[in-house]
């Protein structure tokens, strides 16, 4: 689970993630913070792996007291080959306040059904594109994630 005040922007490179893809976000991102009065401020890279990443951050100085909720989780709820279904949950005390899904269309590139959250949205992208790597493995992977399970995939009812 992420902190939904983050902003990831690139894969991190920091080789510490023990298992990248069991990481809220497929693998670890640096980024920035959206917290309101800390727009912009991109946090250490400690911050970025214990809680940035991961969510639930209650020990971060620039989580505000009041929020919606405490972490944001992803899933890939079906796969066809040609289209995603992936699933969010937003929680809050270790229980989900609001979930939903988001579509990507594969042939066309193109999300079907995007998030109106442009921070959710884009940690959806961060998430798909960790899931698109360990799905059809390419020389641009890196090191990034390595493993092949997707610990965090859903199977649709
Ligand atoms: S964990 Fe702290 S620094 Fe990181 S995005 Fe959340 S509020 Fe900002």
């Amino acid at each position: 689970m992420a902190c939904p005040f983050f902003m990831p922007v690139r894969k991190s490179e920091d080789g510490v993630w023990q298992h990248p893809s069991r990481l809220p976000l497929g693998c670890g991102w640096t980024g920035f913070c959206c917290a309101p009065g800390h727009e912009g401020v991109q946090p250490t890279d400690e911050e970025l792996r214990s809680f940035c990443n991961l969510g639930y951050a209650t020990n971060c100085p620039r989580l505000p007291k009041e929020r919606p909720c405490d972490a944001v989780r992803f899933g890939v709820a079906r796969d066809t080959g040609s289209q995603l279904l992936l699933l969010f949950v937003c929680e809050a005390g270790h229980l989900p306040t609001t979930h939903g899904t988001l579509e990507y269309d594969l042939s066309s590139g193109r999300w079907i059904l995007s998030h109106a959250d442009p921070q959710i949205q884009k940690m959806a992208e961060c998430y798909l594109e960790s899931y698109l790597l360990r799905r059809i493995p390419s020389p641009q992977a890196g090191s990034c994630p390595k493993e092949t399970h997707d610990s965090s995939t859903y199977e649709a009812k």
